[in-house]
């Protein structure tokens, strides 16, 4: 639509304001019950709810992250974790395997640096050459998958720092909401920020149905979520799910013949259910649980 939105008036008789700009320069105003800003981690709504906000928060992860046409391993769509929080491979499937039995693989190569400094680099995302990354994971090579090969066949590699902002105690300004990263941006580590957001949306939908196009169903959303979220969005500045590699590496530097003898089948279960409970990843739970919004037929 090529429109942003700069700020908003609340009406003293209920309602909002909003103010936009077009890409050709042109301004305009629009008046609604209520808005919903949804605008990113660089959120105009937010930044106009919190003036004062701390800047966005870095906390020295580095994540390099690309593409590569290779076998998927193991079962063919497993998720596979490597080394620890602080210097770590991910890899997994994102298309089914073609006639060759080659599917598309996402990699995400991440290390923990010294963030004293803040972040150096102008932008939050940038293309990168393979040479400004690739060698902290030279040692990454097993049996089953050698990580430099990989790296060396990948398309193309994108460099994000890992950042989130830090939580605010609401999410809702009178007739103004914030949702998704505007509201919550956290670390990917669990893979939740866009799930997150969806969420969201789900529950605004069912409350605006519980309680009309109003202010009221905002508060309930907000009474819902904001808590929570913001223990997840300060949780996933923590291992998250990769606190198990930090295990492993604790116990045997990595080395093992038998992981049961290191982490015992009933630990790993027990972790992962807590993570996820947390996280409201849990299978169980989330299947039994009734749907959101009705459906109405
Ligand atoms: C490297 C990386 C890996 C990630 N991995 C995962 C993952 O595996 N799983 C997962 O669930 N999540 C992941 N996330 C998080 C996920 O990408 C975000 O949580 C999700 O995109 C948030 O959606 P959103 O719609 O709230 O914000 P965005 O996707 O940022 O969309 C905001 C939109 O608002 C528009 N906008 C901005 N300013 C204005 C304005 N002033 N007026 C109007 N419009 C505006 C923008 O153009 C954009 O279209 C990852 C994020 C990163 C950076």
């Amino acid at each position: 639509m090529d429109a942003r939105v700069d700020g908003y008036v609340k009406h003293p008789s209920g309602g909002v304001r909003v103010s936009v700009s077009k890409g050709d320069g042109s301004k305009f105003q629009m008046s609604g019950s209520l808005l919903v800003g949804a605008d990113g981690i660089h959120s105009a709504v937010r930044a106009q709810m919190y003036p004062n906000q701390a800047p966005i928060h870095w906390g020295g992860a580095i994540m390099w992250r690309g593409t590569v046409k290779a076998k998927p391993l193991r079962t063919e769509s497993s998720f596979i974790g490597l080394g620890t929080d602080k210097h770590r491979m991910v890899i997994y499937p994102i298309s089914a395997p073609d006639e060759n039995g080659l599917s598309l693989i996402n990699w995400i190569a991440e290390v923990t640096v010294d963030s004293s400094e803040g972040w150096q680099q102008e932008g939050w995302f940038r293309e990168v050459q393979l040479k400004e990354f690739a060698h902290h994971f030279d040692d990454f090579v097993y049996d089953w998958l050698n990580v430099p090969e990989m790296l060396q066949a990948a398309d193309c590699a994108y460099e994000n720092p890992m950042i989130d902002r830090d939580p605010v105690t609401s999410w809702v300004d009178g007739p103004v909401a914030l949702m998704g990263d505007a509201a919550h941006a956290m670390y990917p580590t669990g893979s939740n920020g866009a799930s997150q957001s969806i969420i969201d949306a789900r529950i605004i939908g069912a409350k605006l149905l519980e309680h009309g196009i109003g202010s009221e169903a905002l508060v309930a959303y907000n009474a819902e979520l904001c808590e929570p979220v913001s223990q997840l969005v300060l949780r996933n500045r923590g291992a998250g799910p990769f606190g198990l590699l930090n295990l492993v590496a604790e116990r045997c530097g990595g080395i093992f013949d038998d992981i049961d003898e290191v982490i015992s089948p009933s630990e790993r279960r027990d972790f992962m259910a807590k993570y996820k409970q947390a996280a409201g990843f849990a299978k169980d739970s989330l299947n039994s649980a009734p749907s959101t919004i009705q459906h109405k037929y």
